[in-house]
């Protein structure tokens, strides 16, 4: 099944490729690196919205541990492991959203509590595409909300790794999404 992208509707959503969720990060996703490659081949396929979210933290977030959360300090606003993973072709990306950025605000989906989906709104965009990371967490928050926003969702599944706390996580997570009416393709089948 081949998909056109059509960039006066379309956008892609690269959620969270960040060194943090990536090997020898904070809170690495397993294999989390591979999707860079892919995710800079689905950057040029045309020129379109390209967006990319990012965990912003402050330093006490909710989240960690320390703080009584259930993550690793990871990806605190303006350090090395918040920054994009160093090969993601960033240049590609015309904008970036921060999401739980205050101490009480946990976000795992780009769409809660920043302008994502009034900016989407904006450019007339009716379609979504969405990759990164992960997809058990923040890629299936962004895609529901994409779809609960009234968006046609596509998740590129070659494009998404999940982190499995438990086994089975990152199918469940697929099944979920496809329940919500959620499309998964392969990169290869997208073209410009
Ligand atoms: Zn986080």
């Amino acid at each position: 099944m081949t998909l056109t992208v059509n960039p006066a509707r379309d956008a892609l959503i690269v959620v969270d490729v960040q060194r943090d969720f990536c090997p020898g990060g904070a809170l690495p996703v397993p294999r989390g690196d591979e999707v860079v490659p892919i995710i800079n081949r689905i950057l040029w396929l045309g020129d379109w919205l390209t967006i990319a979210t990012r965990d912003w933290h402050p330093p006490d977030h909710c989240s960690f541990t320390p703080q009584g959360g259930i993550w690793p300090v990871h990806c605190v606003a303006g350090t090395p492991g918040a920054a994009f993973h160093p090969e993601l072709d960033a240049g590609r990306i015309r904008q970036v959203v921060s999401k739980a950025t205050t101490r009480e605000a946990e976000a795992y989906s780009g769409f809660q509590g920043t302008e994502l989906q009034a900016h989407l709104a904006r450019q007339g965009i009716r379609r979504i595409f969405v990759c990164g990371l992960a997809t058990d967490y923040c890629v299936k928050a962004t895609a529901l909300d994409g779809r609960k926003a009234g968006l046609d969702v596509v998740v590129v599944e070659d494009a998404v790794r999940g982190v499995e706390v438990t086994p089975g996580d990152c199918a469940a997570a697929m099944a979920h999404m496809r329940a919500a009416g959620i499309r998964a393709v392969q990169s290869a089948d997208l073209r410009a």
